[in-house]
């Protein structure tokens, strides 16, 4: 419900800390690592299924699926590797570099599956003019699938977290209620993505953004967002509101650099209503503000950020950057929730957009 992406860095903070209350240092870092991955493995192995999600068919390996395609984060990579939003946020527990095989990888469906069902998307050759409606519903069933796999993990992880290291069961209870209704939605998402994509079925999805640039932009960016509020400081979703009626709904926001160019996408399932208000406010702003807007949601929103590791040290250093990377770590666990709105308003103002480097422009082009 929060967002597909947030997941680890807060973990840490409220689900060990609260737990504990540890106080991580450079002394004893290794310790805390060589136990976190011991509940990381314990986790992964109590999430995993026996059959491949999509076909259902008995599966002894799974694939490695990435969220963001391999050959765009190559466009980006150093010697094969990225940054990931660690480098901004700093959590000495988690490492701040990937490499591209690595790089948020999730195993929930077969070979044969992972090489078939996201082939019209993932082909390079397929970015010459507007995607099709066979390619938007396939980066949906992905961003779907990944919030699945992660939010299945998260669930076994948390329940070890209260058998393992007591984390205390009120709010075992509370991140497990969360969890069980992202997973519902996340189903429900990706069983119409793949309908959609099977059905080869139009206009289920609309794409309200499609920018190409013909610029390499430095950052990587696939996922599916649930947004608090629009352009004017209007609730889009409610996040506190935790009625089994109440669904939040996401926007799937693309940063896809090519080889010699860039496209950025954003797209909502056309049933949803919630976001007419946000694009058509979007659409009325200026082609640099979009872009800004696109940016800003990116670096407040998601953990799942890549980014090339030639980008200029002070654009990394920048105070801003880093304050709307941490956002998502510390919106649920440092502030009590009798006023969500203003928590969402606070947390997330479009009038600010400006103050943060906008890693989309030109000047920063990579080639
Ligand atoms: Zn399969």
């Amino acid at each position: 419900m929060f967002n597909s992406d947030e997941g680890f860095t807060h973990m840490f903070n409220l689900g060990i800390l609260s737990g504990e209350n540890i106080n991580i240092t450079k002394d004893n870092i290794i310790e805390y690592r060589k136990r976190m991955s011991k509940l990381f493995s314990k986790s992964r192995k109590d999430a995993k299924s026996e059959e491949c999600f999509y076909c259902g068919k008995k599966c002894s390996s799974f694939c490695n699926s990435h969220s963001i395609p391999a050959f765009l984060l190559r466009n980006i990579a150093v010697e094969g590797e990225v940054y990931n939003n660690n480098k901004l946020v700093q959590i000495l527990l988690l490492d701040d570099e990937d490499g591209v095989n690595q790089s948020g990888t999730f195993q929930l469906i077969c070979r044969e599956c992972d090489s078939k069902i996201f082939s019209d998307y993932e082909n390079p050759d397929n970015y010459g003019d507007v995607p099709t409606s066979r390619m938007i519903a396939q980066i949906a069933m992905k961003n779907y699938l990944k919030g699945i796999s992660k939010r299945k993990f998260e669930i076994a992880l948390f329940d070890n977290m209260k058998s393992d290291l007591g984390l205390p069961s009120e709010l075992h209870k509370q991140k497990q209620l969360v969890n069980n209704l992202d997973l519902q939605e996340y189903y429900e998402g990706f069983k119409r993505a793949k309908r959609v994509d099977n059905k080869g079925w139009e206009k289920e999805y609309y794409l309200f953004y499609h920018q190409k640039l013909d610029y390499v932009v430095p950052i990587a960016f696939q996922s599916n967002i649930t947004l608090l509020v629009d352009f004017e400081g209007n609730i889009i979703n409610d996040l506190y509101n935790m009625s089994s009626q109440y669904k939040t709904r996401d926007i799937h926001i693309c940063v896809f650099p090519l080889e010699k160019s860039s496209v950025i996408m954003m797209f909502v399932d056309s049933k949803h209503k919630r976001y007419r208000r946000f694009y058509r406010q979007f659409r009325k702003l200026s082609h640099e503000d979009k872009l800004a807007a696109v940016n800003y949601i990116i670096f407040n929103f998601s953990e799942e950020l890549y980014i090339n590791k030639e980008v200029n040290k002070q654009v990394l250093d920048d105070k801003k950057l880093i304050e709307a990377g941490r956002k998502t770590v510390d919106i649920i666990s440092s502030e009590p929730i009798d006023n969500p709105k203003l928590i969402a308003r606070k947390n997330f103002d479009f009038s600010l957009m400006h103050e943060v480097p906008n890693l989309l422009l030109e000047k920063y082009k990579i080639r």
